[in-house]
């Protein structure tokens, strides 16, 4: 993953993040607070996620193409 820092969420509407000061260097693959598996990009055309957190923690279709963040999940 090029990205230095992201957001993202499991399917359960948890936010996490990266690359921030007081975050982890690098995407972790599961949840803290369910184990779900975190999406940090969307799996059809890898859009980033919403960085509005009102919005990313709401959202579970791609704002570009529609795809179910957490199809198969
Ligand atoms: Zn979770
Ligand atoms: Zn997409």
């Amino acid at each position: 993953m090029a990205d230095t820092k992201g957001l993202g969420k499991c399917a359960e509407h948890h936010v996490g993040s990266y690359g921030y000061p007081t975050r982890p260097g690098e995407a972790y693959p599961f949840c803290p607070q369910c184990g779900g598996r975190m999406v940090w990009s969307c799996t059809e055309c890898d859009a980033g996620l919403p960085d509005d957190t009102t919005e990313l923690a709401t959202a579970r279709f791609c704002r570009q193409c529609g795809a179910d963040y957490f199809q198969g999940a």
